[in-house]
């Protein structure tokens, strides 16, 4: 595109860190020989867990594995139910398929773009086993109202919090406050460990059972207690994941403050930006607008302008084919009108901590002059 030449260095979307810091750890750790599930592993599970209130940390390979180890270390399988928002990475709901059990899609509040407790209440029935609330985006879903409807319904609450890291509401940090939350390292997440999960309970059992599911069902060699898998985290993953958990506060601030520039700056009338509910602590995973009108022309001109963006997600999890298909079948149909309108007007702009501040208002005057589209 001819006009990318006034902006020699477009601003990606994300951009993940592997720094001197990093790699250097992970060299220190191949010369050491111990690379899979030792020290380094330990060392990380205890550091984390000074994130999620000393909850039980147990790492594995990523936050998808991390998921569905929780259903399967809860016994959740055929016949059971779970409440899941459509508006989320495929990971949420895969996982409730792949355990043998039926996600059932409840509707999103649109503030928040996270799980609307009304809508969880209405999707209970006798065979609902778990609630899976998503921090979309970094926000916390409103867990002080969803964990009192799982308790009067005797529902598991497995915490998605994969773009949420030291997100938090009324001062309980997300990943603290279900049966068990679930972390990624993904490199695109707020922080990495090339890949990886994590999962944190305050429940001894479920963390036992988690270690013993990551590890073939065993704790000593060949004395299989369960049946298990091959679930287990690098120790090179976990010695980056460990110097990025040390720079994630201060990355975290900066997501904060990079959002704050942008919710100033970006004055067009017509642009939806985010929002945090009242005692909320974002993490700013995404800084994820509305735009009225054609979309793709938005992101057209966006990157024109030499700014990177992206569409999470514009096919909600119901209408994704392996859902979609068995569920026509079935007759199912599912009413999801707010996940279906914020999956056709949402763009996330860049707001990783390392942006500039003339790289931050080239982002807000280029969605600025989107006005112009409508
Ligand atoms: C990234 C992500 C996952 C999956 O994490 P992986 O580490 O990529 O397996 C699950 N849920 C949500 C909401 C995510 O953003």
């Amino acid at each position: 595109m001819t006009t990318s030449s006034r902006h020699p260095i477009p601003i990606p979307a994300a951009r993940p860190v592997i720094d001197e810091e990093e790699i250097e750890a992970a060299v220190r750790v191949l010369r050491s020989g111990r690379v899979v599930q030792g020290p380094e592993v330990a060392a990380f599970e205890e550091g984390f867990s000074e994130l999620v209130d000393g909850r039980h940390c147990v790492a594995v390979n990523s936050g998808t594995s991390a998921l569905y180890l929780v259903l399967l270390a809860l016994g959740l399988g055929r016949g059971d139910e779970v409440v899941v928002p459509s508006f989320s990475f495929a990971a949420t709901a895969n996982v409730v398929r792949l355990a043998g059990a039926e996600p059932v899609f409840a509707d999103i509040d649109p503030a928040s773009y996270c799980l609307d407790p009304a809508a969880v209440e209405a999707a209970i029935t006798p065979r609902t086993a778990a609630i899976i609330p998503v921090h979309l985006y970094g926000h916390p879903a409103a867990m002080d109202r969803i964990m009192p409807i799982a308790a009067a319904h005797g529902l598991a609450v497995v915490e998605d919090a994969c773009q949420a890291h030291a997100a938090a509401l009324h001062g309980t940090p997300v990943g603290a406050f279900g049966t068990a939350g679930t972390f990624s390292f993904y490199p695109t997440k707020n922080m990495h460990s090339l890949e990886g999960g994590m999962v944190s309970t305050a429940d001894a059992g479920l963390a036992r059972t988690l270690r013993l599911l990551r590890n073939q069902g065993m704790e000593q060699r060949y004395a299989n207690e369960i049946i298990g898998v091959n679930m287990r985290l690098t120790d090179v993953a976990a010695a980056v994941g460990r110097v990025q958990l040390a720079k994630l506060p201060a990355w975290t601030e900066r997501r904060i403050a990079n959002t704050a520039y942008l919710s100033e700056h970006i004055t067009s009338p017509r642009v939806v930006k985010p929002s945090v509910a009242k005692g909320a602590r974002h993490s700013c995973h995404q800084y994820t607008i509305r735009v009225p009108g054609d979309r793709e022309a938005a992101v057209a001109r966006l990157a024109d302008a030499g700014v990177g963006s992206a569409v999470y997600y514009p096919t909600p999890i119901h209408r994704l084919k392996p859902f979609w298909e068995p569920d026509q079948l079935a007759g199912r149909r599912w009413e999801l009108p707010e996940t279906e309108r914020a999956a056709a007007e949402v763009v996330s702009l860049p707001v990783h901590p390392s942006l500039t501040r003339p790289e931050l208002a080239r982002i807000a005057a280029a969605v600025n002059a989107l006005g112009e589209l409508w």
